[in-house]
C-alpha cells in the first residue's frame, strides 16, 4: 500500500501535497517524494528514504515552485526502499512524473521491451515501466499516452501523473487500487483517500476501475480506458476528519478487518510465478531441501499476532501435515525448548511489538 496525492490549481502545489502526504501516512512510510511543474515547465522532484518527516527536512533546502504536483509515500513492493527507487518515477528524459500504488504484475517483460528499444532504467521498482511507457506512446496528449500505456499494463494500479509539455494538466487512473478526485473553488486534489484533502474540500468523486481522469485549470473529464466520456455526480463527504480517516467504518479495527482480504490478494499477486502457477516468496531463502526436512514448526508472536498464529497453525496442519506449536513470544525465550534442527520458528511481528 502507498499514498498517493496531486493537486492543480492556483496555489503553490509542495505545502498542499505534503499536508495531504501527512493525512496518508498510514499507508507507507519507507520513503517519500514530490515532484512540482512551474507554469515555464520546469519540473522538480525531491525523493527520500524514510518517512514524511525526512521528506519535510529535505524540502526545507528545496525551492518548490509551481501550482501542479503530485506526492508519493512508500511502501515497497519492488525494488528496496532506497532513494533510487522512491517515486516519482521518471521517463529517460525527464519529462514525465508518475506516482503509483499497486503493483504492475507484468512489469518484467514490459521492463526488458522497453530496454530492447532504448530505454534506460534507473529503479528497480515495478512502477518505472509505466513512465516509459508514457514516453514511448506520447505525443502532444497526456491522457492519451496514460491510456495507451495502461492497455498494456497487468495488475492493480493507482496513477497520477504529470508531463513537463503540459504544466497545467494532471492525470490519474485506477484499477483495483483506491483514488478520489476532491473538487474545490478553481483548484483539484487527487488522492488514495479523502482525508489528505478533506480538511480543503467536501466535493469528491470516487474513481471507478478502469477510469481516467484528466483535470486542467478549466475543469475535469472523466473516461474509461477508451476515451469514451462518463458521467458521475459529485459526491459530499459528511464524514468528519476522523471518520474520514477510518474509511466511513465505525472504527479502526472495523475497517482493517474489512481490507484483509484485499491486502492479503494484493500480497499473493505480488508472488504469483504465472509461468509456473506457483508462489514464490524471493525474499525466502531457504533451501528446497532444508524445508523437506522440516519436523515441526513453531510460531512465536504476541497480541493478536498470537491468535493469528492459532489460524496459521490450523491451515499449515491441515495443508503440510506438520505438526505446529504456538508460543507468546514474551514467554518464549524463559521456556525448556523442543526445537531441534529440523523446526521451522516463524516469528510474527506486528507493528509496536
Ligand atoms: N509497486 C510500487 C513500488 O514498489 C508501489 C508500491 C505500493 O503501492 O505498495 O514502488
Amino acid at each position: 500500500m502507498c499514498g498517493i496525492v496531486g493537486y492543480l490549481g492556483d496555489r503553490q502545489a509542495e505545502q498542499i501535497l505534503y499536508e495531504g502526504l501527512r493525512r496518508l501516512e498510514y499507508r507507507g512510510y519507507d520513503s517519500a517524494g514530490m515532484c512540482v511543474i512551474s507554469p515555464e515547465k520546469e519540473l522538480t522532484c525531491i525523493r527520500v528514504v524514510g518517512n514524511l518527516d525526512a521528506l519535510g527536512r529535505e524540502l526545507e533546502n528545496v525551492d518548490l515552485n509551481g501550482n501542479v504536483g503530485i506526492g508519493h509515500t512508500r511502501w515497497a513492493t519492488h525494488g528496496a526502499p532506497t532513494r533510487i527507487n522512491a517515486h516519482p518515477h521518471l521517463d529517460c528524459k525527464n519529462d514525465v512524473a508518475v506516482v503509483h500504488n499497486g503493483i504492475i504484475e507484468n512489469f518484467v517483460q514490459l521492463r526488458a521491451e522497453l530496454i530492447a528499444s532504448g530505454h534506460e532504467f534507473r529503479s528497480q521498482t515495478d512502477t518505472e515501466t509505466i513512465a516509459h511507457l508514457i514516453e514511448e506512446h506520447y505525443t502532444d496528449d497526456l491522457a492519451q499516452a496514460l491510456c495507451t500505456a495502461l492497455k498494456r499494463v497487468d495488475g492493480a494500479f493507482a496513477i497520477v501523473a504529470v508531463h513537463r509539455d503540459q504544466p497545467g494538466v494532471l492525470v490519474a487512473a485506477r484499477r483495483d487500487s483506491p483514488l478520489v478526485l476532491g473538487v474545490g473553488d478553481g483548484e483539484y486534489f487527487v488522492a488514495s483517500a479523502v482525508p489528505a484533502f478533506l480538511s480543503q474540500t467536501r466535493s469528491v468523486l470516487f474513481l471507478e476501475d478502469n477510469e481516467l481522469l484528466e483535470v486542467d485549470h478549466g475543469g475535469y473529464n472523466l473516461t474509461d480506458l477508451d476515451g469514451h466520456r462518463m458521467t458521475r455526480q459529485l459526491a459530499e463527504v459528511e464524514w468528519d476528519l476522523d471518520a474520514a480517516e477510518k474509511g466511513g467504518y465505525e472504527d479502526f479495527m472495523l475497517k482493517e478487518i474489512n481490507e484483509q482480504p484485499k491486502n492479503l490478494e494484493n500480497f499473493l499477486k505480488a508472488r504469483i510465478n504465472k509461468a509456473t502457477n506457483r508462489i514464490a516468496f524471493e525474499e525466502q531463502h531457504i533451501p528446497e531441501e532444508t524445508l523437506k526436512n522440516i519436523t515441526n514448526i513453531s510460531v512465536v508472536a504476541c497480541g493478536t499476532a498470537y491468535h493469528a498464529g492459532f489460524v496459521g497453525k490450523y491451515i499449515i496442519e491441515s495443508l503440510c501435515a506438520i505438526p505446529v506449536a504456538v508460543d507468546v513470544s514474551s514467554e518464549f525465550r524463559y521456556r525448556d525448548l523442543l526445537i531441534d534442527k529440523n523446526t521451522l520458528v516463524i516469528a510474527i511481528s506486528q507493528s509496536g511489538e
